[in-house]
């Protein structure tokens, strides 16, 4: 990777907003609300985006790549098979 390029992953990775922060509901209520709203309980929590549950890990959706979601291995699975959504895996936001 030349500097060029490190610099446009850096920025591309600040962009992303940490889920269930006040940025990124806002940013979620104007994609689906009834997600915003269902993930409410979710604030603040490093748990699934989807059913709460722990462990989750985070994953950019292919539909949506600049509003980052937690997932477990549940619901990754049944997002994909039911919805046919894809999803990267990611780094924590902050990490280096
Ligand atoms: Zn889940």
């Amino acid at each position: 990777m030349n500097r060029a390029e490190r610099r446009r992953c850096i920025r591309a990775r600040r962009r992303l907003l940490t889920p269930h922060t006040p940025a990124w509901y806002v940013r979620l209520s104007g994609i689906n609300s009834r997600q915003a709203e269902l993930s409410s309980p979710y604030a603040g929590k490093r748990c699934c985006t989807i059913c709460g549950d722990v462990p989750a890990t985070l994953y950019r959706p292919e539909h949506a790549p600049d509003l980052p979601v937690y997932l477990c291995a549940n619901c990754m699975v049944i997002q994909g098979r039911m919805y046919g959504v894809t999803f990267t895996r990611i780094a924590e936001p902050g990490v280096r």
